[in-house]
């Protein structure tokens, strides 16, 4: 089962994800932890990747499609994968074709979490910290007693800019015109699952399991 997983920011993929690398018994396969294993392992690649990060140098696409190549071809992965975070562009989507075609394998499916951009929003920006203990709360899923009052201290609780509807929003923007290309890619190769991210964490691992277990 190779499985590619996307999602926005904010839509519930890593919780997801990791449902179904326990169902499947696949490895979950982030680029970050791509990255982290082969400088920790010191590949000729992480070594390459490594000199790039340390001078804080943007890592080129080829060193990245290089770390996802040697990392697809770790004995975990041969019964599968669930790649997450990439690909990002097009052009790194045509390589992972090529990594998998010289694997002789391919992707089984893409799953897409939906989430609409406004419940989006509503999630990312809800965040609130105390001024005074740093205790932290969200307006939805964990709110404070008293409305912007902190529980522990009394303390005024604030957002940080980060968390600006502004900011959020470009984020959020950002992702979507990116993955546009790409969505539109696997749907053009049949292999895209539109998942409705909107419902229970539950509900959505399941359909997700099912549309997997086709
Ligand atoms: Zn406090």
């Amino acid at each position: 089962m190779n499985i590619l997983f996307m999602g926005p920011p904010g839509a519930g993929k890593g919780t997801q994800a990791e449902r179904i690398v326990n169902e499947f018994g696949v490895p979950h396969i982030s680029t970050g932890d791509a990255f982290r294993l082969a400088m920790k392992q010191g590949t000729p690649i992480g070594i390459k990747a490594k000199e790039y990060i340390d001078q804080g140098l943007l890592v080129p696409d080829d060193v990245t499609i290089g770390i996802v190549r040697e990392r697809l071809q770790q004995e975990d992965c041969e019964k599968g994968f669930l790649l997450d975070g990439f690909p990002r562009t097009l052009s790194q989507a045509e390589a992972l074709d090529d990594i998998l075609t010289s694997m002789n394998r391919k992707l089984d499916h893409v799953i897409d979490l939906k989430v609409d951009r406004d419940l989006l929003l509503a999630r990312l920006t809800g965040r609130r910290i105390c001024k005074s203990c740093g205790a932290t709360y969200h307006v939805i899923f964990n709110p404070p007693q008293q409305e912007g009052v902190c529980d522990k201290c009394s303390g005024e609780l604030y957002q940080r800019s980060d968390d600006s509807e502004e900011k959020v929003g470009t984020r959020l923007d950002e992702y979507i015109n990116k993955t546009a290309p790409l969505l539109a890619y696997y749907e053009a190769k049949g292999l895209l699952r539109q998942v409705d991210g909107e419902k229970e964490i539950d509900t959505v691992s399941k359909e997700i399991v099912s549309l997997l277990r086709g």
